[in-house]
């Protein structure tokens, strides 16, 4: 499983890179994690209107676990092969910070919901997963100068969390790791996993280690977590950014820090973040509010049941059955797509032409199975070899003295009216663009 360093070799030089990837995800849900408020649409809401004492985080105020986000981050760990906890509990997460007013953040640390997994890479390398469990998000800040402003509608968003372990050895792994990730929340209807709209927030932490304890596959001793990303061009960007700045502090004989950066964009590179949490000992213990959740062996059976076949599953037998590339499988996997696919490729038998149709033309995609299959029987039709036109171009020129002089003389528009000429005659089969060719070849030249 050695990395593919290729040109990356010039920026690592002698060392590996060894990266672990934390993803924070809002569960799609029709309320939020513990309390009533409506959780869709919340970008669009004005601030602090979908609010109740228990997301505002009141004393006394109870929370009530919203069964549909424990579902939907379990049939999630189904799908990664995690192992279903059949004991499972929340947590109280202590840390202050202005967006969390109760001063701590109800999670989940000794019992997630799920436990294990892995994703497959198209290299073959697993990546192993330690867990994912389910928690609320915070409340939003806004800093405006020295005063900062808080919006309360994203606090108790469902919010799923997952890490996998340190093992991932390149760039390009972590970004098919997100995004495969992001591709089976949005299959799954987890979430919609906007990146924009923070929905799906990426966190690499990433140490540098010696050719030594590359061999001897030691985990390097420190690693700097990247907070908060919220698109895949940035996590790249950032990662490599960070390869730089350890790498001179490793070639100066010293081992970076262990903090939590955050990424720059108008810097191009990671800076050190005003640390809320720091040596932090976050005295986690059981919600006292919340029972605990015990789940029977029947209830896991019937949820594996809903699960539908993954992405993957479907590219796989998308190129295998019908000879399609990796591309053409990446766009066509999705529900309405395939079927439009399948089906119409029955009709006529002709797999590719309609992957092609489909994969090349966008606008082609919301028609019915009868609609393709007409455009692509019209397609066919289709007069457009020039030896079959010329004639009736000659003869619609023939017919036509006076507006082919017009275009002679430069009056472009009236090309329109002999092309039209054609179209009728050849009762709509001609390529138009071909027409035009060739009309202004024979009247411009
Ligand atoms: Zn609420
Ligand atoms: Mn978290």
């Amino acid at each position: 499983m050695k990395q593919n360093i290729g040109s990356k070799k010039e920026l690592l030089g002698d060392y590996g890179l060894v990266l672990g990837i934390e993803i924070h995800l809002h569960v799609k849900t029709q309320m939020k994690m513990f309390c009533g408020c409506s959780n869709t649409d919340l970008f669009d809401a004005e601030p602090n209107t979908r609010v109740c004492p228990v997301c505002l985080g009141m004393p006394g105020a109870l929370p009530v676990p919203n069964k549909e986000a424990v579902e939907k981050t379990q049939l999630l760990g189904l799908a990664l092969s995690c192992e279903i906890n059949k004991h499972s509990y929340f947590d109280r997460k202590h840390y202050f910070y202005p967006d969390l007013p109760k001063g701590f953040q109800i999670s989940q640390y000794k019992e997630p919901l799920c436990k294990g997994g892995i994703v497959r890479l198209q290299s073959g390398n697993g990546i192993l997963l330690e867990r994912i469990h389910l928690e609320e998000d915070t409340a939003k800040s806004f800093h405006e100068g020295e005063e900062t402003f808080l919006d309360f509608n994203k606090s108790g968003v469902p919010l799923i969390e997952m890490v996998t372990k340190p093992m991932i050895y390149s760039v390009g792994d972590a970004l098919e790791f997100g995004r495969e990730i992001q591709e089976i929340v949005r299959h799954l209807g987890v979430g919609d996993a906007n990146m924009e709209k923070g929905q799906f927030r990426v966190e690499p932490n990433i140490s540098l280690r010696s050719p030594l304890e590359e061999k001897e596959q030691k985990i390097p001793e420190y690693k700097v977590e990247v907070k908060n990303i919220n698109s895949f061009k940035f996590m790249e960007k950032a990662i490599l950014s960070e390869i730089k700045r350890q790498k001179e502090i490793l070639d100066a004989g010293k081992i970076p820090i262990q903090e939590n950066r955050g990424y720059d964009e108008a810097k191009g590179k990671t800076v050190p973040q005003r640390s809320k949490e720091e040596a932090h000992d976050y005295r986690y213990f059981p919600e006292p509010d919340i029972p605990p959740m015990k789940f029977t062996s029947s209830y896991i059976e019937d949820l594996k049941k809903e699960l539908p076949k993954l992405p993957g599953e479907i590219k796989k037998r998308l190129i295998s059955k019908y000879d399609l590339g990796q591309h053409e499988a990446d766009v066509l996997y999705n529900e309405e797509l395939i079927e439009l696919f399948e089906e119409t490729g029955n009709l006529i038998q002709d797999y590719k032409k309609v992957a092609n149709l489909l994969v090349n033309r966008p606008e082609h995609r919301d028609k019915t199975p009868e609609e393709l299959l007409s455009y692509i029987a019209k397609e066919k039709s289709r007069i457009d070899d020039s030896e079959a036109l010329q004639p009736i171009i000659d003869t619609v020129i023939e017919e036509n003295k006076r507006i082919a002089d017009q275009v002679r003389d430069g009056k472009e528009e009236a090309i329109e009216f002999l092309i039209g000429q054609v179209m009728k005659k050849t009762r709509g089969k001609a390529a138009p663009k071909t027409v035009r060719e060739l009309l202004s070849e024979k009247l411009t030249a």
